[in-house]
């Protein structure tokens, strides 16, 4: 997907920056989950400054166009929101570190069905940890 990037900031409410139009080209071109330091190492001079990134990372969680895949010892990840709404796990090696998108796994886990709870339910984030297929023997 390569067209719509103003027009999705636009309808999200958000004012059109070319720094936020290529973090979310980024994230749309990026496979798997990334942080505020690699979004600012691969958008390089593309982004405006480190705090210009976050802040526009914040936002496109805020409206919607992105969301946090994982948080992993104080680091937060950010992905695009997919299209179609639908949410995946993620997995988290302890050996390298990276975060994976688990697309074909489903978080079935079922919420409170009413209640306080229900209604207080924004969204499920479920990571699981272990070895990569890259670090297993
Ligand atoms: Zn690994
Ligand atoms: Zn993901």
């Amino acid at each position: 997907m390569v067209v719509g990037y103003p027009d999705a900031l636009r309808r999200a409410g958000l004012r059109v920056t070319q720094p936020r139009v290529e973090l979310l080209s980024l994230l749309d071109c990026i496979p798997e989950p990334i942080t505020h330091g690699d979004a600012v190492k691969l958008l390089g001079d593309k982004g405006g400054d480190p705090a210009t990134t976050y802040r526009n990372l914040i936002r496109l969680v805020d409206v919607g166009l992105a969301r946090i895949a994982s948080v992993v010892g104080g680091v937060t990840y950010f992905e695009r929101m997919s299209t179609d709404g639908k949410q995946h796990p993620h997995f988290h090696c302890q050996k390298c570190g990276t975060i994976s998108c688990l697309q074909e796994a489903q978080i079935t886990s079922a919420p409170p069905p009413s209640g306080p709870w229900n209604e207080a339910l924004q969204e499920a984030r479920l990571t699981f940890v272990g070895r990569c297929p890259n670090c297993r023997p």
